[in-house]
């Protein structure tokens, strides 16, 4: 495993695909997703300048983030619980997986100052377990919009087989995103999709945060 040439393998892909698209590569935040990596390699990562990464678990991040640099971004990226939320939600600087007005009742109350927080859609109804059913996000939003601590900057999806293609899935998630932004009248700026297989379609549909694993560790 070489991270270094990883991400520049990575880094030239991602180029590409924003030059294909016609964007900036400056619109598109690679988040180094490190859950189950040792700080080690985190540190080697943080050596070729990522500054964003990704962890899914309470415990194995809390472990984590004193014993790597202060000026990292900790993007929680995995199903909080709501019981565990407390011991980080003060820690982190990202929440990309709201799915519950329990959990946003919990950060309400917990959280110091606002947190950068992406709402979880869940497009293809059919397949995925995680995130707001597609059709609701509307009103939990709406929801949303009273609470405090609660700073919503982007949706998040993950991809998943079902009827309609990663490329499709994507774009159903960008449409929701315009559609929210006109009828709140408010910006939501990001999208968090795209995986280690997906992302440079992710990119193609508008994608401002890809989380990749797999491929920056092979
Ligand atoms: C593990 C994980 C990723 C990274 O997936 P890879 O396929 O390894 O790139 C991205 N997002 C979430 C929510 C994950 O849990």
């Amino acid at each position: 495993m070489d991270i270094k040439s990883n991400l520049t393998e990575v880094e030239e892909k991602i180029v590409n695909a924003c030059k294909k698209a016609g964007r900036d590569r400056n619109e598109v935040k690679l988040i180094a997703v490190s859950k189950t990596k040792p700080v080690e390699i985190l540190q080697e990562a943080y050596d070729e300048n990522i500054r964003y990464f990704g962890e899914n678990k309470v415990q194995e991040l809390s472990n984590k983030i004193p014993k790597l640099p202060s000026d990292i971004k900790w993007h929680f990226i995995g199903h909080l619980q709501r019981n565990k939320a407390k011991q980080v939600i003060n820690k982190i600087d990202y929440l990309h997986s709201l799915d519950s007005l329990d959990l946003a009742k919990i950060i309400e109350k917990e959280r110091i100052k606002p947190l950068k927080t992406f709402v979880e859609v869940s497009i293809n109804l059919e397949e995925s377990k995680n995130g707001v059913p597609y059709y609701e996000t509307k009103e939990f939003v709406r929801e949303l919009l009273k609470y405090q601590k609660i700073e919503l900057v982007g949706l998040m999806m993950m991809a998943v087989k079902g009827s309609l293609n990663t490329g499709e899935q994507f774009h159903k998630l960008k449409e929701l995103r315009d559609e929210l932004e006109k009828e709140f009248d408010i910006k939501i700026p990001y999208l968090s999709m795209g995986m280690s297989d997906d992302y440079e379609s992710a990119i193609k549909e508008g994608a401002t945060h890809i989380r990749l694993g797999r491929i920056l560790y092979k």
